[in-house]
């Protein structure tokens, strides 16, 4: 029975966030910091997401005899793997009375053929000068928490370890300060089978280092400051942790 699921996460950033685009927006630099019509800075939730999978990805792996997962991201190898024994089966969302093998990785983050019972939410930069009438910013400089922070990067040519020629780039981060922080009380919604698919998502919410681009640049590594997870209204306990077995 699929059961009402909420996560609320709240992140702090440990180095500043390259979280856009190439090519996105009308700014200088190659690559922008997503931002809502307001010019707050967000973090798209399909980052959370994809992040997150790859996570628990690793986590199930380590758990588990190496067939008991499918192996994507290419549509083909992912569920339904009906040749692969080792893979449970669950009834068929699109054929009734059928049964038909998905495996918990997919089950929770859904697949070409699963549909995902999850929606991620973008999180939203915590901004002490928003204000609470209609116009929340005098301008557009409190919005962006200060000017907009444009770094300047090149392409390493890694066989012969020294900089690529014509390869020198602009990307855009948030800014450098040490309580920036981005909340949603709703940042995962939607319905989860158990309390052990909650806690699969506890529990790769605990392996996050980094979101956004130029992670082994050193950008966009996070803190986890709250991360409270309910399950038909009952609080997730982040314990417990056995019961993830439940999913091989
Ligand atoms: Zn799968």
């Amino acid at each position: 029975m699929p059961r009402p699921f909420r996560l609320s996460l709240t992140l702090r950033m440990l180095t500043p966030l390259s979280s856009g685009a190439a090519g996105a927006g009308a700014a200088l630099a190659d690559k922008t910091v997503v931002r809502n019509g307001l010019g707050e800075y967000i973090l798209p939730g399909s980052q959370v997401r994809g992040t997150l999978r790859h996570a628990c990805e690793r986590l199930l792996r380590a758990m588990a005899p190496a067939d008991s997962l499918c192996h994507g991201p290419r549509p083909e190898h992912m569920c339904p793997q009906d040749a692969n024994p080792h893979i449970r089966t669950i009834p068929d969302p699109h054929v009734p009375h059928d049964m038909v093998r998905c495996c918990p990785l997919c089950a929770v983050f859904g697949s070409p053929y699963f549909p995902s019972s999850l929606q991620f939410h973008d999180l939203l930069c915590v901004n002490p000068f928003r204000g609470q009438d209609s116009k929340p910013y005098q301008n557009q400089r409190e919005a962006m928490l200060g000017q907009e922070t444009i770094r300047s990067m090149v392409s390493m040519n890694r066989r012969r370890g020294v900089a690529a020629e014509q390869r020198l780039f602009f990307i855009e981060t948030t800014p450098a300060q040490p309580h920036l922080t981005f909340r949603n009380t709703e940042a995962v919604v939607g319905t989860l089978e158990s309390i052990a698919q909650a806690k699969l998502l506890l529990a790769g919410l605990r392996m996050l280092v980094a979101l956004g681009g130029g992670r082994s640049r050193g950008l966009g590594w996070i803190a986890i400051e709250e991360s409270s997870a309910w399950l038909d209204d009952q609080q997730v306990t982040a314990d417990a942790w056995e019961a993830l077995r439940e999913l091989l």
